[in-house]
């Protein structure tokens, strides 16, 4: 049984990313995944000194509602795969999250896009991926 992480962002390379998952799935006789996405709410949002600028309940709501729609269009992409596929969502610091939830689920792999939602052009890894590929503590598949 090979337990495999899918880290999305809703972006098309984290749905090449889901798309390659679903690819290995159909060629595994056993297969788990979990598609993880994290809400992350900037510290500038947090205000300085404990007093918060926007309403954090609100914030955290929202953006769970969205960690929702992204986890759903992302698991369109592994409709009819033999597997189960959960959907698992955290909020805080994505790269981080991602490494924590590849370590609680056991998951053997982590599969993500090599770019996402950022609007910077140009860099071959985003953040995220990169700090993914830094920490992990198993092997990490970077889609381009
Ligand atoms: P940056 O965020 O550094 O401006 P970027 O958005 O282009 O650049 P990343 O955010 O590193 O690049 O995205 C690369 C991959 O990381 C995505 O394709 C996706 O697989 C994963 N990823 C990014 N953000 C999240 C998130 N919030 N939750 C889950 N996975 C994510
Ligand atoms: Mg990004």
């Amino acid at each position: 049984m090979l337990r495999i992480l899918v880290a999305t962002d809703g972006s098309p390379h984290a749905i090449g990313a889901a798309k390659l998952a679903a690819r290995f799935v159909r060629e595994l006789r056993e297969a788990d995944v979990m598609l993880v996405n994290v809400g992350h709410i900037p510290n500038i949002a947090l205000g300085s000194a404990g007093v918060g600028i926007v309403n954090l309940g609100a914030l955290e709501e929202a953006l769970q509602q969205a960690g929702r729609t992204v986890l759903e269009k992302t698991a369109e992409a592994l409709a009819g795969v033999d597997a189960r596929v959960r959907r698992i969502y955290r909020q805080g610091d994505p790269a981080g999250e991602i490494i924590n939830a590849a370590e609680e689920h056991n998951a053997d792999l982590i599969i993500m896009g090599s770019r996402g939602l950022g609007q910077v052009g140009g860099l071959i890894l985003g953040s995220v991926s990169e700090r993914v590929l830094h920490g992990a503590y198993g092997p990490v598949l970077i889609v381009r």
